[in-house]
């Protein structure tokens, strides 16, 4: 006879013990089961997104330079070739830009000797979309800018322009589009008419805040000259190389200059009736310190830039009633600019690098 069959087998110890490792067990199993559903829904379990969200609201906050800069570290490493990877994307909302753009490289060489074609252009800024209009993929751009180019017959200008101005602006961060502003017909030419033209234009393409507007052969040397707006008209040109890397007079307001929407109707956009060469850009210059408001400009290294040499174009001779009218503006400002300018849009032509609106934009008096 065997003693176990008699004999009540031992109890194993504790039952107390014996119900711990069953409830440790099952609680195992559970965890593995909460941890495998996660992975398979791809993490998208309400609790761990309102985890993720509640990050990136932090982010979004005014936590300073140091997160934005590390947020923007990858997109700095891979730039030149790069989208950003699927990781890198931010999912959501996407966060503003940082006040400085981490991109930013600073003194640039540019030079006119070297041979550009639009094709390679196009090629070597794949995110510039059709009509010369970028967006930011990583963060949302702290401006809407409209780049306004008076134009015409100046297409090698124009190349260079837009070889050296995409990646400097794209750098910048900015939501931008490029629009030139092509005069039609053998007229004299009118600068500041065709910036009118420009402003209003744009604005009907898309929701522009600040309106920078450039002369097709002026071309900054340093990206941290930023092409946005600011609390005062900016005046980006102040270093050139034309004038020995200086300004020709203190009120000088030509070349390139950065007007806010607001600014720009405040002086009422710019004068119509300066047909050829000068006088429009103290015009401009009066209209804005008659407002009470000031000049800003950047230091003149960072606003160092070169200016394509070039003989004087046909049809834009100096103009000789140009100082008559500028001590006429402050008579003049209310009826004459934004709220007056009359033209007709002959032709809108999308290109893979900017848009060109060309335009009649009639004849002086005689
Ligand atoms: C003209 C301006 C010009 C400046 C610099 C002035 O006499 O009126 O239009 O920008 O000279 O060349």
């Amino acid at each position: 006879m065997q003693r176990g069959s008699l004999i009540p087998a031992p109890a194993l110890p504790g039952t107390s013990l014996q119900k711990a490792c069953k409830f440790l067990v099952a609680f195992c199993a559970l965890h593995l089961c909460v941890t495998l559903v996660y992975y398979v829904s791809g993490g998208e379990l309400s609790i761990f997104q309102y985890f993720m969200e509640h990050q990136q609201h932090q982010y979004r906050g005014p936590v300073g330079k140091s997160a934005s800069l590390n947020r923007f570290q990858s997109a700095l490493s891979a730039q030149g070739n790069a989208t950003p990877t699927e990781e890198s994307k931010p999912k959501g909302e996407l966060p503003m830009c940082p006040e400085t753009s981490p991109l930013l490289v600073g003194p640039l060489r540019i030079e006119f000797t070297i041979s550009v074609s639009l094709e390679e252009m196009r090629q070597s800024n794949t995110e510039v979309r059709e009509g010369g209009r970028y967006t930011p993929k990583d963060c949302t751009a702290l401006q809407k800018v409209a780049l306004i180019i008076p134009f015409r017959n100046r297409d090698q200008h124009l190349k260079y322009w837009l070889y050296y101005l995409h990646p400097i602006l794209q750098r910048q961060q900015l939501d931008y589009g490029v629009y030139v502003i092509n005069q039609d017909g053998e007229n004299t030419f009118n600068r500041a008419k065709l910036l009118n033209i420009g402003y209003a234009e744009a604005l009907k393409e898309y929701d522009y805040q600040c309106f920078v507007f450039s002369d097709v052969d002026l071309i900054p040397m340093d990206d941290r000259n930023i092409y946005k707006c600011y609390s005062q008209p900016r005046h980006l040109s102040v270093s050139m190389d034309k004038f020995g890397f200086g300004l020709p007079y203190n009120q000088y307001f030509g070349g390139v200059s950065a007007l806010s929407k607001e600014q720009f109707q405040r002086i009422n956009g710019f004068p119509n009736n300066y047909w050829g060469w000068g006088g429009e850009d103290d015009d401009i210059y009066n209209r804005i310190s008659s407002r009470g408001m000031s000049i800003s400009r950047p230091d003149g290294v960072t606003g160092k830039c070169r200016m394509i040499r070039h003989d004087r174009d046909d049809k834009n001779d100096p103009n000789p009633k140009r100082f008559d009218l500028i001590a006429h503006t402050r008579q003049t400002m209310n009826v004459d600019g934004i709220n007056s300018v009359s033209y007709k849009v002959l032709r809108v032509e999308k290109f893979p690098m900017y848009t060109k609106i060309t335009v009649d934009v009639g004849s002086p008096p005689r």
